[in-house]
């Protein structure tokens, strides 16, 4: 079972000798022909493993299989699935430490956020073994004299799942477990940033009984992408990654080419702190919000609005201070280093080009006129690492909506604190963003927390809480520029992606 008992000493890595990521096609585990890449270690700068950018001849050969393998695959009784569900959970559980450490080692986050990873990951098995109820249609007798109605729901084919850098475990999870239970086959393309995960998930499920061809690894990037847009045998793409591509690429050719999508993409996410708030749990709180994963996490707070509703402006005025100093304060505390050493609270940034992207927001944040309290160019380190990839905590206050740094999606480990006069004023500002992610409120009112989560525009509202992941049998959802599609993925939502609803009308003689 998943072990938090059994702790491995600190600092010990399940992968000792770079590992060579190869693709599982049909079965077999191939190597690629195409370019091979390092996937390097962010805090130890150290190279860990080498990943293939594979060909448009690969990720072909990936749908026959899965095309193949499909007929058998939906006959196999959905309680037969579902044990492979069950057997994917156990292996998952046993190896529960290996994999968060893997986690941590291939994308920086600390052990303790690779943990929480690995369990809505294997959440979304438990749920995705629940197949025999979720799958069932339904049925209205007599709709006419002696003539029967009935629904049933069945799988299409071949789907293909393409996961971001920044969840290498659990978001591909969201959607994998789903399109096995219901009979589908699939292609999963992991981020080439961080891909040993799936290799993992890829072997247990191989361990789990799960036929040779019904779930295919091939591993890479633009090629094999638009291999999967191009292909017709590709009933739907799952999706989650920045919004320029989730957009501009996936959901633009899916509408072209019909297939089914789900788009899961950027963020930009408004924390509003109401007067009344309880404001040591809320700066707590911010804390994971906004530097949890080291900032990149589509629901990561970006933005802390300290409004000042039934305040004159010279208390508005104090309360401020008072938030962003409690802010920076205990911001400035947080022990950044190697996600493997359990004392520490943040890892690095997944890699140099992300720490020069912030970099590059703490320098526009100076020049547009916001004030850097905290600057996390400062770098302070639990041992002793190489400085790469490594960012400290930044704040900016006295930032603006209408600031680059308030507006963009910066994807990493800095705040940026601005005031609204009042509640009016937050939603406006909160809609004043394409975004529409994720938005929470700390207050002692449930009235104005009813009436934010009534006319917030974002699919995941929190109450008093920074993040609000849903659970795996909630769906994951998103609105605005954050969400392209209709369904989601998670519980109910995924079990109707991956399955199509079929009418049967029947007369008895
Ligand atoms: P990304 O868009 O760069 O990459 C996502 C996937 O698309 C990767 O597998 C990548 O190889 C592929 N890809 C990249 N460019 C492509 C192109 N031009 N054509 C075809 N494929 C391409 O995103 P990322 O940097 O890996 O992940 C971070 C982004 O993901 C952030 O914007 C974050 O907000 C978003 N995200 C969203 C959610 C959500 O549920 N809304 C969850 C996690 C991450």
């Amino acid at each position: 079972m998943g072990n938090r008992e059994s702790r491995l000493p600190i600092l010990d890595e399940p992968i000792k000798e770079p590992l060579k990521v190869r693709n599982y096609i049909g079965g077999e585990w191939v190597e690629s022909k195409g370019e091979i890449v390092d996937i390097v270690n962010p805090a130890t700068c150290k190279v860990m493993g080498k990943v293939p950018i594979s060909t448009k001849e690969e990720i072909e050969a990936a749908v026959k299989a899965a095309q193949e393998a499909f007929p058998d695959w939906r006959r196999t009784p959905p309680l037969a699935r579902a044990r492979c569900m069950f057997r994917l959970k156990e292996l998952m559980e046993e190896q529960f430490e290996e994999l968060s450490r893997i986690q941590t080692m291939e994308h920086g986050k600390t052990i303790d956020e690779s943990r929480g990873e690995t369990r809505r990951g294997i959440e979304n098995v438990e749920v995705a073994a629940g197949v025999p109820s979720l799958m069932m249609g339904y049925n209205l007798e007599d709709i006419a004299s002696g003539i029967d109605e009935y629904l049933i729901r069945q799988p299409l084919g071949v789907f293909g799942i393409i996961g971001p850098f920044n969840f290498p475990f659990m978001v591909p999870l969201w959607f994998i477990p789903y399109a096995l239970a219901t009979g589908n086959c699939i292609i999963v393309k992991p981020s080439s940033e961080d891909p040993i995960s799936q290799v993992k998930i890829a072997e247990m499920a191989e361990e789990a009984g799960i036929p040779a061809g019904v779930y295919n690894l091939v591993n890479g990037g633009r090629t094999v992408v638009t291999g999967m847009l191009e292909n017709r045998e590709i009933k739907g793409i799952c999706f989650v990654g920045s919004t320029p591509v989730g957009h501009g690429v996936i959901y633009k050719k899916c509408g072209e080419t019909g297939k089914r999508v789900i788009a899961q993409c950027g963020a930009k996410n408004f924390l509003l702190v109401m007067p009344d708030a309880d404001l040591p749990a809320t700066i707590a709180t911010c804390m994971t919000s906004f530097y949890g994963n080291a900032g990149q996490r589509c629901l990561a707070g970006a933005n802390l609005l300290v409004v000042g509703e039934g305040l004159s402006e010279s208390e508005h005025n104090a309360f401020y201070k008072k938030v962003v100093d409690a802010f920076v304060d205990t911001a400035s505390k947080i022990r950044v280093g190697y996600g493997l050493d359990e004392s520490v609270q943040m890892g690095p940034l997944r890699d140099k080009s992300k720490k020069d992207t912030v970099t590059k927001f703490i320098e526009k944040g100076a020049e547009e006129g916001a004030k850097l309290r905290l600057d996390g160019r400062k770098v302070k380190l639990v041992g002793d690492w190489p400085h790469a990839c490594f960012l400290n905590p930044t704040v900016f206050e006295d930032a603006t909506p209408d600031m680059n740094i308030g507006k963009e999606e910066i994807f990493g480990n800095m705040a940026a604190i601005m005031r609204a006069k009042n509640f009016d004023e937050a939603i406006e500002i909160i809609h004043g963003n394409p975004f529409g992610n994720a938005a929470s409120i700390f207050t002692q009112n449930g009235k104005l927390a009813r009436e934010f989560q009534y006319r917030v525009e974002c699919g995941n509202i929190g109450i008093n809480v920074g993040i609000v992941a849903p659970m795996a049998f909630f769906p994951f959802s998103g609105m605005k520029d954050s969400f392209f599609g209709i369904l989601h993925g998670q519980g109910q939502e995924a079990i109707r992606f991956f399955t199509e609803s079929k009418v049967v009308i029947q007369r008895w003689f």
